[in-house]
């Protein structure tokens, strides 16, 4: 993940940090190969422009002509408005409510049911009580795949095959972890390969009923630009509240990273990474921009 770009961004610093004198024309050479790495890494190009000015804003106010080490300050200005773009700190999710309800939306293959399984397994390590409920009324093998997951994880799972509103399967689920001293519900809902109105209308009316403590927009890194797009489209329904981007661990080129949280304006609240139920993170910017700057 993120080598080209750290490999550009690397070869943009190289002149600042190879000579003694650095001139106007160096920085601005500098700035326009950082910009062009971002926008080659599928960064919205808004926010690639946005970005690299406020980066020589920063480079001039802070008189990086003059400086020891001009390439350093330079790196470190970067990485300093990497972390702001991304959101500065990072952003917990909000679990408090008896029960929590966590509701997960997203395209179908985004990666919703998989991170259903790893948030009821990270939430039980903290000594959560916690249950996940399949509203995928469409497709039985999602309903599985969650029964499978949960299982390896060690938590319960509400369903009911009978019924066929959503809605109706969330609700259940809520009563039934109250019933059952649960203190977190994770509601795992159905996708559609690409955003269309009967999903849509699906997922806010689950949402309007339910009144979940979190909502959780799961979106799959790997489609770029499309996954800016997609986010947008269920922010202007759902109103979300953070964001999960997965398959990091593919060779997405960080794009949907560094421009979610500028277009749509919600924090990325976790990172998953693989496959497995362990493969996941919280999101912190600074440690994802040191990561970018290699
Ligand atoms: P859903 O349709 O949104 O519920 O998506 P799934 O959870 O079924 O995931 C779709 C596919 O992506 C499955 O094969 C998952 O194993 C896989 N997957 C999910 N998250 C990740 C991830 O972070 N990395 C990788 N490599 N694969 C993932």
């Amino acid at each position: 993940m993120f080598d080209n770009l750290s490999t550009k961004l690397d070869r943009a610093f190289k002149t600042l940090k190879g000579q003694g004198s650095i001139t106007e024309i160096n920085v601005a050479q500098t700035i326009k190969e950082v910009r062009r790495a971002l926008v080659d890494a599928d960064v919205n190009y808004k926010v690639a422009k946005t970005v690299t000015d406020k980066i020589k804003d920063e480079a001039m106010g802070r008189d990086v002509l003059i400086a020891v080490s001009p390439g350093q300050l330079m790196v470190k200005i970067v990485h300093e408005e990497l972390t702001e773009l991304m959101g500065g700190e990072k952003q917990d999710i909000n679990i408090k409510g008896d029960p929590a309800i966590i509701l997960i939306a997203g395209l179908q293959g985004s990666g919703k049911t998989t991170f259903t399984g790893k948030l009821a397994n990270f939430l039980k390590k903290q000594n959560r009580q916690v249950l996940v409920a399949a509203c995928d009324v469409y497709r039985p093998a999602a309903i599985d795949q969650l029964k499978v997951l949960a299982g390896q994880v060690g938590v319960d799972v509400y369903s009911n095959l009978e019924e066929k509103n959503p809605v109706k399967i969330a609700q259940e689920a809520i009563a039934h972890a109250k019933q059952t001293g649960k203190k977190v519900v994770i509601i795992d809902t159905a996708g559609r390969l690409a955003v269309d109105e009967a999903m849509m209308n699906e997922i806010a009316e689950i949402k309007r009923a339910i009144n979940p403590t979190e909502t959780l927009f799961v979106v799959d890194s790997m489609t770029g630009q499309d996954a800016v797009n997609t986010a947008k489209t269920f922010n202007e329904r759902i109103n979300f509240d953070g964001v999960v981007l997965t398959k990091l661990d593919g060779d997405s080129r960080g794009g949907a990273a560094l421009s979610i949280r500028a277009v749509v304006e919600k924090p990325i609240k976790f990172i998953s990474t693989g496959e497995k139920m362990e493969a996941l993170d919280l999101f912190y910017p600074d440690r994802m921009a040191q990561r970018i700057l290699g």
